[in-house]
């Protein structure tokens, strides 16, 4: 089984993904954190596209839980609090538009999916990547709210006017490129979050979960 939710930065996917895996026991893929590690590459490349392109060929690009946390290896290397950082918010984007970069991406996501039953949650995964995928969601929220949540994460001493700036511009881009471009898969339910309490969006999703399960029993 797969589970995909797409939209837009910041609208809560990776915590509502989060919250349906541990009260399901589905898996949990957050496909945005490949491409922090891809951007965290380039930036150590020097910001060098063809560097990062042999780089990441090379790479071991990992995903594993420990307690309820997500942790994200390169080559070994923890670098979960690293592809958070405001520079790595700042290249990814850009990072992430480039067709062979997708590419090693996905290479990468696929496999993994296939060991499991999955929630998984990105930008293009019900149009491009999994578009045979069980249940698609797509989820917005307004911008204000999105600033707000994402100024909330990250915690004291971040500028919600910097934060407004990067999710625009993230979403700019990520709209835009020419290669699997965010977007609503259009067999996909939506989920406004800016109408709707944590507790409730991740409700809607566990219903329509239960209802999928009750379908697939023999
Ligand atoms: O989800 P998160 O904000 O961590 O994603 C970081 C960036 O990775 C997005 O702004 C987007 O550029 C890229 N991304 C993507 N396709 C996905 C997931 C993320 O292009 N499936």
């Amino acid at each position: 089984m797969i589970i995909v939710i797409d939209g837009p930065a910041g609208a809560g996917k990776s915590s509502t993904a989060k919250a349906v895996a541990q009260r399901t026991g589905l898996h949990l893929l957050d496909t945005g954190a490949f491409y922090r590690m891809a951007a965290l590459l380039f930036i150590r490349e020097e910001y060098d596209l063809s560097r990062l392109l042999k780089r990441l060929e090379e790479a071991e690009l990992h995903a594993t839980i420990s307690g309820d946390q997500l942790h994200f290896t390169v080559n070994g290397e923890d670098v979960t609090a690293l592809i958070r950082s405001t520079e790595v918010s700042a290249q990814v984007s850009k990072v992430a538009a480039n067709a062979e970069v997708r590419e090693q991406v996905n290479q990468r996501l696929r496999p993994i999916t296939r060991k499991g039953d999955f929630i998984a949650e990105g930008r293009d995964l019900g149009t491009v990547v999994f578009p045979e995928a069980d249940l698609k969601f797509w989820m917005t929220a307004n911008l204000e709210e999105r600033a707000r949540r994402r100024a909330a994460e990250m915690g004291e001493g971040s500028d919600l006017k910097t934060i407004r700036a990067n999710i625009l511009e993230r979403d700019r881009i990520d709209s835009q490129r020419d290669t699997a471009p965010l977007g609503r898969a259009d067999d996909a339910i939506d989920i406004d979050t800016s109408i709707l309490s944590f507790d409730e969006q991740v409700e809607f999703i566990l219903s329509h979960y239960r209802q999928l399960q009750t379908k697939l029993k023999p």
